[in-house]
């Protein structure tokens, strides 16, 4: 078979894996079949370091015309739920991939057993009934053999009842395994009998009560890729040392089979770890149930549910993921990036809207009382086809309070009192003054108007420094703003001695209550806001007409780095 361009092509660029799976197809490899898949353990919900699996797995089978197909690693009812495989489905369709079919680990629970039964027969297996302690105690280390199990040389018929018996009830979870008998002495420590099989007595999400011996992650994982046609098996670094014995059950699945045409290749790459957060399901999964967060879906969460609630854009999740790459090292990725990110991406998706966070009010001494204006608002200056629409004027007006100073530097661009402003998309004025409380808290600013100076109009365009944003008081909304910052205080949670409950920031989550203009409030159907000279923001979800909530996606500069 002839190379056809585009894989020769490939083969010298690309991600490393790309190139891999070009350079099996220049080979003719698997027929020049592409089959991948994402095979997610229905037990938590699916976080930032999943979006770029995601992204690897289906990204392979979309650029090599193959598919990628989705299986839940379902081997361990203890701990999942089809609340868990919703979810999942849910926020990969989100990302913008879409699978080829739906499977599950269960439904090879018959044919595993079935293969494990083989390897008894054969006296490839063996039930152990040691402790684990026992088990890891006598692993040995790499550089030490591990010692043989008392129980490896059992009878073959004696086995075979006894495995039975695992998956009958009759046996207490945790008194017997079955164990692959390999090498104690095998300098790669997963060869050294691995336990296969497990009892757990709990109904499993799909197949209830019918199985109560369950195969382990090795025995499980390398074989269903095998029934399913996998040609290539993507996934993380910390598999490598678990492909020696991937390879060593496939070849004693194949019975004969002819592998040249159909093995899948396992291939890894790094994770993703984010600085300020955490990764591990375990943990993630004791935020929620502690309280720690607001739900999976806390905007502070690294979950892809959570991100979405935060306002980030499936775009933004995958030019993330673009920009740090796939590589065989571990490394630790910068929050900063992420954001980085977002913010490119934002900028050219939000709609420009104004709102004021921290309110003190501007009157307008010489605009008539009772008098209001349209004003026209460019909803996006990255794309002239998202037109524009109107934010109504009047004398009374809510400015930001930072924005105002009474006895300002020269540098002071905002507004104090002698110095003139534009407020956008209206007026420059000039500020007379303030009034204060008997606290000597200012309570209103005073100036006045120049009316020749309306945006748009010809020879408005006379020169001030600065430009505010404003909101007029009798045309705008309440809204209650939630300002998100980092989850975590620390750079490396999992590197620390303490426990991650104890590194949490205290500040990730700061509400506050502000103004909206109405035509914000409005769009509800609009997901992604820019509150101009703050942020970007979106709707969160439990936002209604009645009581407007806004979260902080992130603000406009990285002023995170400068913190610290
Ligand atoms: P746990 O925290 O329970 O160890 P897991 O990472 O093993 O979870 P799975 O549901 O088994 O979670 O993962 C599904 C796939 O996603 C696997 O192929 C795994 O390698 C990949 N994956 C998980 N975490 C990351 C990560 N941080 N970066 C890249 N890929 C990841
Ligand atoms: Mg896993």
């Amino acid at each position: 078979m002839a190379t056809p361009d585009i894989i020769k092509e490939e083969t010298k660029k690309g991600n490393f894996v790309e190139q891999i799976v070009a350079a099996d197809l220049a080979e003719g490899k698997n027929g020049g079949r592409i089959q991948t898949r994402f095979p997610p353990e229905p037990n938590g919900y699916l976080h930032i370091g999943h979006a770029k699996a995601i992204c690897m797995d289906f990204g392979i089978a979309e650029k090599f015309g193959g598919v990628c197909n989705l299986r839940f690693d379902d081997t361990n009812p203890e701990k999942e739920d089809t609340e868990y495989v919703e979810a999942i489905l849910e926020d990969i369709a989100w990302l913008g991939f879409k699978w080829g079919a739906i499977y599950y680990a269960s439904d090879y629970f018959q044919q595993l057993w079935d293969f494990a039964i083989r390897l008894i027969k054969e006296g490839k297996a063996y039930i152990d009934e040691q402790t684990s302690e026992e088990i890891a105690a006598q692993k040995g280390t790499p550089t030490q053999p591990g010692i043989e199990s008392p129980y490896r040389n059992r009878p073959i018929e004696e086995n075979l009842r006894l495995f039975q018996q695992m998956n009958t009830g009759e046996i207490e979870e945790g008194k017997m395994v079955l164990r692959a008998k390999i090498d104690m002495a095998n300098p790669n420590m997963h060869f050294r009998d691995p336990v296969i099989y497990r009892v757990i007595n709990r109904a499993h999400h799909r197949t209830g009560t019918t199985w109560k011996a369950y195969p382990m992650y090795d025995f499980a994982h390398g074989q269903s890729d095998f029934f399913e046609g996998v040609t290539h098996s993507i996934c993380t670094l910390e598999f490598v040392p678990h492909r020696p014995l991937y390879d060593y059950f496939i070849d004693e699945l194949k019975e004969g089979k002819d592998l040249q045409d159909h093995r899948p290749r396992q291939i890894e790459f790094n994770r993703l770890n984010l600085t300020y957060s955490v990764m591990s399901k375990r943990k993630l999964l004791a935020l929620v149930k502690e309280g720690l967060v607001d739900g999976w879906d806390d905007p502070r969460m690294p979950t892809v549910c959570g991100l979405r609630r935060r306002g980030y854009s499936p775009q933004a999740v995958r030019k993330f993921i673009d920009m740090i790459g796939y590589t065989k090292y571990d490394a630790l990725n910068d929050f900063s990036m992420l954001e980085a990110a977002a913010r490119e991406d934002l900028n050219q998706r939000a709609l420009r809207v104004s709102a004021v966070l921290n309110p003190v009010k501007l009157i307008i001494d010489n605009y008539p009382e009772g008098q209001t204006e349209e004003l026209v608002a460019i909803n996006n200056p990255e794309n002239e086809n998202d037109g524009t629409h109107t934010i109504t004027f009047s004398r009374e007006l809510w400015i930001e309070r930072e924005d105002f100073m009474e006895d300002a530097p020269k540098k002071f661009f905002r507004m104090t009192p002698g110095k003139e402003v534009r407020l956008k998309n209206a007026y420059i004025v000039l500020c007379t003054g303030c009034v204060k409380d008997a606290d000597g808290n200012i309570t209103e600013i005073h100036c006045e108007y120049d009316p020749e100076s309306r945006s748009g109009l010809p020879g408005a365009d006379r020169k001030v420094k600065g430009t505010l944003h404003w909101l007029s008081v009798n045309h705008c909304k309440p809204a209650e703003v939630r300002l998100y910052d980092r989850l975590f205080s620390v750079e490396d949670p999992s590197a620390s001695d303490l426990d991650f409950r104890e590194l949490l920031n205290k500040d990730s989550k700061k509400v506050i209550q502000g103004f909206i203009e109405q035509y914000a409030a409005e769009q509800t159907q609009t997901t992604y806001l820019q509150f101009q000279r703050i942020g970007y923001f979106t709707y969160d979800k439990a936002s209604s007409p009645d009581k407007l909530i806004f979260n902080r996606t992130v603000g406009l500069k990285d002023n995170w780095s400068k913190k610290v």
